[in-house]
């Protein structure tokens, strides 16, 4: 069993207080990892390294911090195996996505930041006749708090992460309790690279009365970086009020596809399933709301039922697996009850609408791929995000008014 620590100025530590929580596999429900379980004295330790390492990286030359970022993403290639079946394992993503798509974009948001740092510069606008030079300059800011989602662990941590650190902050991040592990193998990776000890900074722990807030209330945190579910940028927003912090949100949503008649439907057909079912449906930007011409409306969806029949179920670990488990069994819950609530508002199911419980998925979070067809936008199941394989189809007769409802 898996032990995973806060990184704090440099060390991989226990809660001052000894408190844990329970991670579990979604494969299987079973356990996987004991995390350590900070809250406002590890926030307060790691702030405290943060703010003591900021002078000094942000004294560096941006080539020299961005060499040490190159190295860092070096580390996550070379690890990038390890780190894809921690992944798989902690939250369901396939195994083919966390090698193929996750892990590489992980490194690669390290040497992209890194290079963009050294080669941002500044900017000047001059006025000669009137002595006047207005001029953009690009200062660290200070201490940065990264607090990031489970839907993709690695990939959005160090997305927030790799350009703090590239423009000179130092960074307190505090990873998604569901997904611990790949952020504290980061912090192995960063310390291996010669990221200064208290310049990445890792605290676990959860949201409300936990690390979380406490980052978002702390007053010598400079920013919050957020990723997440609306309702918690909301708190956030709040939270960081009374310090005035800089903030960044990226948060949920309910994207709309729309298919014209004329479309070329091989086409919009295999991109519409990808657009619900890629990672479970756990994507911000799934196209999770599907709108077609009435002409090819029945056609339409007779395709896009036998395609869903392709996204083959399963252990996330066999690379042959299109879709894993979803997160958590609380997610599980939260997704069967909107495909209930999609029946009771009317919605048509035409394929899944259930758990998948053949043999020993039956341990796991898993849904069949489902679409409801004869939607409406002013369901609730078309308005809240949903965030698993559940695609709603509407017809539309005429584009204005598709847009208009996607809007
Ligand atoms: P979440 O908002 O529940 O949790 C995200 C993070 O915020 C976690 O680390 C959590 O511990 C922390 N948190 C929760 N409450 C907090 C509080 N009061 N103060 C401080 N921190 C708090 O989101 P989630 O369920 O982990 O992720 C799914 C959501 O993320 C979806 O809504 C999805 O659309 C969104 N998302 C958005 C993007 C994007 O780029 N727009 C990308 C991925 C995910």
């Amino acid at each position: 069993m898996k032990h995973v620590q806060h990184f704090i100025g440099g060390e991989f530590v226990d809660s001052a207080n000894g408190a844990s929580f329970e991670s579990t596999t979604p494969i299987d429900n079973t356990m996987l990892a004991t995390v350590a379980e900070g809250g406002a004295v590890e926030v307060d330790a790691a702030v405290a390294a943060a703010r003591a390492a900021f002078d000094e990286w942000a004294a560096m030359h941006p080539a020299d911090r961005g060499a040490i970022l190159h190295r860092v993403a070096d580390g996550i290639e070379a690890r990038l195996d390890e780190l894809a079946e921690w992944e798989t394992r902690d939250m369901g993503k396939t195994i083919t996505a966390a090698r193929e798509k996750d892990m590489p974009r992980s490194a690669l948001n390290f040497r992209f930041f890194a290079d963009f740092a050294r080669d941002a510069g500044t900017k000047a606008w001059e006025q000669r006749a009137k002595g006047i030079l207005s001029y953009e300059l690009r200062e660290p800011l200070g201490v940065v708090g990264s607090i990031s989602p489970w839907n993709f662990p690695l990939m959005l941590l160090t997305w927030k992460v790799a350009p703090a650190l590239a423009f000179g902050c130092t960074v307190v991040a505090k990873p998604a309790e569901q997904s611990p592990i790949t952020a504290s193998i980061l912090a192995d990776i960063c310390r291996d690279a010669g990221v200064p000890p208290g310049v990445f900074n890792v605290v676990n722990g959860f949201g409300p009365d936990s690390a979380g807030e406490a980052l978002t209330t702390h007053r010598d945190v400079d920013a919050i970086t957020f990723t997440g579910e609306s309702n918690t940028g909301r708190a956030i927003m709040a939270a960081a009020a009374p310090t005035l912090k800089k903030l960044s949100f990226e948060m949920g949503g309910k994207s709309a596809n729309i298919v014209m008649a004329d479309a070329d439907l091989d086409l919009a057909v295999k991109e519409s399933l990808r657009g619900i079912f890629t990672n479970q449906g756990e994507v911000c930007l799934a196209g999770s709301r599907l709108m077609v011409e009435r002409p090819i409306y029945d056609e339409f969806l007779a395709r896009l039922v036998d395609g869903a029949a392709a996204w083959t179920v399963g252990n996330p670990l066999d690379p042959s697996t299109k879709m894993g488990p979803l997160v958590s069994e609380e997610h599980l819950d939260k997704v069967l009850s909107y495909i209930d609530l999609a029946q009771e508002e009317g919605a048509k199911l035409l394929t899944g609408g259930h758990r998948v419980t053949d043999g020993e998925l039956a341990k796991g979070n898993y849904v069949a791929p489902t679409i409801f067809a004869d939607a409406d936008n002013s369901m609730r199941v078309c308005q809240d995000e949903i965030f698993g394989p559940v695609e709603m189809v509407m017809p539309f007769d005429d584009v204005d008014e598709a847009i208009e409802i996607a809007n």
